[in-house]
């Protein structure tokens, strides 16, 4: 079994090639991994294991017609978390977006399907589905994406659909909730304010913190994309909650709590352009037709994040966020 693995120096796509390769997805103990990536600002090869005998590392762009037809026959299957992934990036400059997440996909598609690599997993998001309210979408909801980020996610979707609905190949989609855990970028959420506590510094909280989240460990949402890889549905598209629900401010406040100091340590700064005030997934179908559970316990999770990052200054000082 070969499995490359694209956007693999990522957050995500890192966690999930060292689950794999520590032997965590039963039946899978001996596969090979390709771990494709082009590095930009959020891939860094220190997120991946040095010297393992069945892992290659290819830096390679998703866009290259020519590296990805040298690289990918003799695969059985892709898991693509190739992306430009920060929404505030997005608003600042889109191009990027539509450049890697929509043609990239299209392009790595055609190259599967040009090579006779079928199988693949193509890792969506929640925010292809707006922002609600109330209640939460199932995998059936319009797709009504409103950053530059998520509407690229939403038109790689599609791509990848179409590409199950023209060609017949054998592709499923995972949409997840918000990720955390370790080896994120800090320029993200979670990352961007524990690193500011461990810094002694306050917490920058967009807008009244009253934006609502769901949040998923990385070690759960990769466990849903193996099952999906084993075991789901061409076509399939897949919802991975994250259980646990707060406001900014609440998920501020489980931090504050871990530092024990106080809310003078937040920081109210002005709002994201377009900010979605709620992302709510019903996950039902993956539970129901995978036999899907989550496994971390938040608060333990948050607090095994905040050691982590604790004991990884060297990872994530150079690339922190500037405030
Ligand atoms: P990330 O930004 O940490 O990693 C993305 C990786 O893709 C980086 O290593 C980067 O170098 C690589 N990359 C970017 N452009 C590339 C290109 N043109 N060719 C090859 N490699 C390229 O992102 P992440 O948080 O790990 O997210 C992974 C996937 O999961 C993305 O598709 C994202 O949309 C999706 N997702 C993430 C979250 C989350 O909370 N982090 C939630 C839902 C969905």
């Amino acid at each position: 079994m070969r499995i490359l693995v694209t956007g693999a120096a990522g957050f995500i796509g890192s966690n999930y090639v060292r689950e794999l390769l520590g032997g965590s997805y039963a039946g899978y103990e001996t596969a090979r991994v390709t771990a494709l990536d082009c590095l930009t600002y959020a891939g860094n090869l220190a997120n991946l294991p040095t010297g393992h005998p069945r892992l290659e590392v290819v830096r390679a762009d998703v866009r290259s017609r020519d590296a990805l037809l040298d690289v990918l026959p003799g695969h059985d299957a892709v898991v693509h978390f190739a992306a430009e992934s920060h929404v505030d990036r997005s608003v600042a400059d889109a191009a990027p977006f539509f450049s890697t997440n929509v043609l990239g996909t299209q392009n790595l598609l055609d190259c599967c399907l040009a090579t006779g690599v079928s199988r693949v997993v193509h890792i969506s998001t929640d925010e292809v589905y707006g922002s609600i309210a109330e209640g939460s979408w199932d995998e059936a909801q319009p797709l009504l994406p409103n950053s530059p980020y998520a509407a690229s996610k939403a038109a790689s979707d599609l791509v990848a659909r179409s590409y199950w609905r023209t060609h017949g190949m054998d592709i499923s989609i995972t949409r997840c909730a918000n990720n955390y855990g370790p080896y994120q970028n800090a320029e993200k959420a979670i990352p961007r304010f524990v690193t500011s506590l461990l810094d002694g510094g306050t917490v920058p909280l967009y807008g009244d913190g009253r934006n609502v989240r769901e949040w998923l460990h990385v070690a759960d949402h990769c466990r849903a994309v193996q099952l999906v890889l084993e075991k789901g549905r061409a076509g399939g598209i897949y919802n991975v909650s994250g259980e646990t629900e707060l406001t900014n401010l609440q998920l501020v406040g489980h931090l504050l709590e871990l530092f024990d100091v106080g809310p003078e340590r937040i920081r109210w700064v002005t709002d994201r352009k377009g900010h979605d005030l709620r992302y709510s997934l019903d996950d039902g179908l993956i539970r129901r037709e995978l036999g899907y559970r989550p496994q971390v316990d938040f608060r333990q999770g948050l607090a095994e994040v905040v050691e982590w990052y604790r004991g990884h200054r060297d990872w994530w000082e150079p690339g922190k966020h500037s405030e």
